[in-house]
């Protein structure tokens, strides 16, 4: 019989798992909650106002509407134990407990159990002392430093010293000043790592772990990446900067250590595991782990994914990742482009209608929607990141000229996007077929 699944968030992310899962012949219907106009009403797909916070009232609905499984969007929810309530009221979720959403929600736990785990991460400290802090800063040999403010609330701030003394300020103003709140009771300091930032996800049933296709995500809000960080401003699946030698390594040594220690501390972690790693030649350190998909990251893997995405979340969910491993297209990649509105990531205007739309469709791309509302029929902006354009094609170049044509059919007043990206792909191609003419 088929099923219905809630998909929770209203992201870019929900859009393209509520396309996955709504192509299953097991599903009869998606709800997304809030969801946005591009999940109102589309096809099997369609929002809900439940009240996703109180997971009392949650599980009720998902009894009340017979919804067989639930798959969670942002970790916040995760990490406040949303799959813990609802699996213990008998609703099927997806995604880990909160004890290992930890690995997200908590950076020093997610440093020393790398550390315990002799796992490669930048080195680090944690202090919720100033003198300390400052006494560790002035001897460190570190080259520059990271701080990142980790306290409880799960809200996490980052901060680049370009100096020690810098670095001393900033300590000073979240420690002693409290600039970010209970955030900043307590703090980690790093080495700040130089290299190529990718993405290594998998899904993990807590034993096995199936890796997907390693990302870019462009989190710069301008080319080369210049301007403030976002939440991403478009990504590119497979990043071809990973050799398969070192992708073996990272399943074994990164992802599979990881899952194992968990499962080993009494913290099985089920879901999607990202991991952030920066490459540095031939050798990876980790730099942050994400619970579930990355939002750009999610909209470049799953059209690449060949299998049944409710069949593998099922069996994920049971123990039995090993009988229904994804499989991925080949000789494809996936590229996505954000547009966002004027003023993003700072203040933005909102009501704007998004026009061109059908046309994007009709040139066979995937426009997954993240702010955007539906007022008197048309679509209009309700975010920053207002929507992503996404083509498949059989390489990179032939995926970005198709993408550019999707940013070019819809319009919206103010529009801003990145027009380099896979920039670093292509630099990476073009010195391989260098050396194969040297050669
Ligand atoms: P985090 O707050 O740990 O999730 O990190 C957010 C982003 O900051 C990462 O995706 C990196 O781009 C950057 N970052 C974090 N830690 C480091 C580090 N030690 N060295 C260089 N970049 C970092």
């Amino acid at each position: 019989m088929a099923d219905r699944v809630l998909v929770i968030g209203s992201g870019g992310r929900e859009h393209a798992l509520a396309w996955k899962l709504a192509q299953s012949p097991h599903v009869k219907q998606v709800l997304v909650a809030p969801g946005n106009a591009g999940t109102a009403n589309n096809g099997k797909i369609s929002n809900s106002a439940v009240l996703v916070s109180n997971h009392t009232i949650l599980a009720q609905f998902c009894k009340d509407h017979n919804i067989g499984l639930v798959v969670v969007g942002p970790e916040a929810l995760l990490g406040a134990g949303i799959v813990d309530d609802l699996m213990s009221a008998g609703v099927r979720c997806f995604g880990p407990s909160a004890k290992a959403a930890q690995l997200e929600t908590n950076t020093s736990f997610a440093k020393a159990f790398l550390d315990r785990h002799k796992i490669p991460t930048a080195r680090w400290e944690a202090f919720d002392n100033l003198q300390e802090a400052c006494s560790f800063i002035t001897i460190t040999d570190f080259p520059a430093l990271v701080i990142k403010a980790c306290g409880p609330g799960g809200k996490k701030e980052i901060i680049f010293a370009s100096s020690k003394a810098e670095a001393c300020r900033t300590v000073q103003e979240i420690l002693q000043d409290k600039m970010f709140g209970e955030a900043g009771e307590r703090i980690v300091i790093e080495e700040l790592l130089k290299g190529e930032e990718l993405s290594c996800l998998c899904f993990t049933d807590g034993v096995t772990v199936a890796p997907m296709p390693p990302v870019q995500a462009h989190k710069r809000l301008r080319d080369g990446d210049q301007g403030p960080n976002t939440a991403g401003m478009g990504a590119y699946c497979p990043a071809p900067q990973i050799p398969e030698a070192l992708l073996e390594r990272i399943k074994d040594s990164v992802l599979q250590n990881v899952v194992d220690g968990m499962r080993q501390e009494g913290a099985t972690y089920v879901g999607v595991l990202q991991t952030g790693l920066m490459c540095i030649k031939d050798d990876v350190k980790i730099l942050n782990f994400s619970c579930h998909f990355g939002d750009p990251q999610c909209q470049v893997i799953l059209p690449l994914l060949k299998n049944d995405l409710y069949e593998v979340i099922q069996a994920t969910i049971d123990g039995k990742l090993s009988s229904c491993l994804p499989a991925w297209s080949e000789n494809c990649t996936a590229v996505s482009v954000v547009m966002a509105s004027e003023g993003y990531p700072g203040d933005y205007a909102k009501g704007m209608e998004v026009t061109g739309l059908l046309q994007a469709k009709d040139l066979g791309l995937e426009v997954f929607h993240a702010g955007t509302a539906m007022q008197d029929d048309k679509v209009v902006i309700d975010g920053g990141r207002v929507l992503t354009v996404t083509a498949v094609k059989e390489d990179l170049m032939s995926a970005l000229e198709e993408a550019k044509k999707g940013v070019a059919a819809i319009q919206f007043k103010g529009a801003i996007y990145r027009k380099d990206i896979g920039y670093s792909a292509i630099a990476f191609f073009q010195q391989s077929e260098g050396q194969l003419h040297d050669d």
